[in-house]
């Protein structure tokens, strides 16, 4: 007998997910930026915690992330019992579609959206559906005008990733307004921190049954490889995500660690406040050199260049001076590339190789 072991529908539809890459052959050292990651690292009060609780590490961590929830929604002034936390966010975005997608429901988000929205969605048995962007905004229009009756979950991130832009909240509750009843909104809010003056949705999200904001502890608060996220959103869907969670997805180590970050907001803030100011230097000097940019709401640039070409040339000139970057091609974005903000000699040095690549042309 031949075995026939066949995958779900869907599953074999799903590419690699592709991280921005971390090494240049014949550079020892280089400078990544391809990321989007704290260039600071984790609050020293973060790493102090999770020292501390590796003697713990035979016990089984709590189901419930009972003190984590409640140091996050004393934090944002949330309600502790509709937080979900996961192994990343991108666990929290995993969970919603194995909740509310499946074969013969839609997925539906924007054509330059965030890669784990399209594999959650075909890992789930759903149909990824992409609604078109205007200059590199997402478009509520376009997401309405989207939306059929097998819409199950809409996926934005605000701010967004590539492209660094910002949505108003006016025009998010707008999207709510018009959904029908078995539609979600998920606002992604892995860049919040960095959007002076937005809080993410969450208030947004307070009052409402149709949104669910997700969040991170990957990008502001320097812990990527930690892998902490989490959700907020209305009690129903909460405790229906809380039925598929695996009773021990955080470890001891991760619970303490985005616990005591949370507790040090002097050095994220500090972190933000760096970012904002880097970013601002990077955004002025890409335009000086005459490399378009959006003004970005995120921890990193969306340089554009004339076409693919030129793209392609300025980061073989940059990873020839040891610097990695994102080539965002598969977001549809083939002449940009995607500059995380990083310390600000490392941003002297993405400016000056730039310099460099533009006397060279
Ligand atoms: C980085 C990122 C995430 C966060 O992923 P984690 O699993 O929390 O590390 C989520 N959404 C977007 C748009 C991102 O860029």
């Amino acid at each position: 007998m031949t075995a026939s072991i066949t995958p779900q529908p869907g599953i074999l539809d799903i590419a690699l997910y592709q991280s921005g890459e971390s090494e240049i052959a014949g550079h020892a050292d280089p400078l990544k930026l391809s990321a989007n990651e704290n260039p600071f690292g984790p609050s020293p009060a973060a790493m102090d915690a999770m020292a501390t609780v590796l003697s713990e590490s035979h016990r089984y961590p709590s189901t419930d992330h009972a003190d984590l929830r409640k140091a996050i929604a004393q934090l944002h002034g949330l309600d502790a019992d509709r937080i979900i936390c996961g192994v990343g966010s991108d666990e929290v975005i995993h969970f919603l579609c194995q909740a509310y997608a499946g074969p013969g429901l839609e997925v539906l988000y924007t054509y330059h959206g965030f890669g784990m929205y399209r594999i959650s969605a075909l890992a789930a048995g759903a149909t990824p559906v992409v609604a078109p962007e205007t200059e590199r905004r997402v478009d509520i229009d376009a997401l309405i005008a989207a939306v059929t009756p097998v819409t199950r979950l809409i996926f934005i991130a605000n701010p967004a990733n590539p492209t660094a832009t910002l949505l108003e909240i006016s025009e998010i509750a707008r999207l709510s307004d018009a959904l029908p009843p078995e539609c979600l909104l998920v606002l992604d809010g892995a860049y919040a921190e960095f959007a002076d003056g937005y809080d993410g949705g969450a208030a947004l999200v307070t009052v409402r049954d149709n949104i669910v904001m997700t969040r991170t502890f990957s990008k502001a608060y320097g812990l990527g490889g930690l892998r902490v996220g989490f959700g907020y959103g209305p009690r129903v869907v909460i405790d229906t995500l809380n039925r598929i969670r695996g009773p021990f997805n955080l470890s001891v180590i991760a619970v303490a660690g985005a616990k005591a970050a949370v507790g040090d907001q002097a050095w994220v803030n500090e972190c933000i406040r760096v970012n904002a100011a880097e970013r601002a230097r990077l955004t002025g000097g890409l335009r000086q050199l005459g490399i378009a940019c959006d003004d970005s709401h995120a921890n990193f640039v969306l340089a554009r260049f004339a076409d693919e070409a030129e793209a392609d040339a300025a980061d073989a000139h940059l990873k020839s001076e040891g610097i990695i970057v994102r080539a965002p091609k598969s977001y549809g974005l083939p002449e940009c590339l995607r500059i995380t903000v990083g310390r600000p000699e490392d941003n002297s040095r993405v400016l000056d190789a730039l310099a460099s690549f533009r006397g060279a042309e």
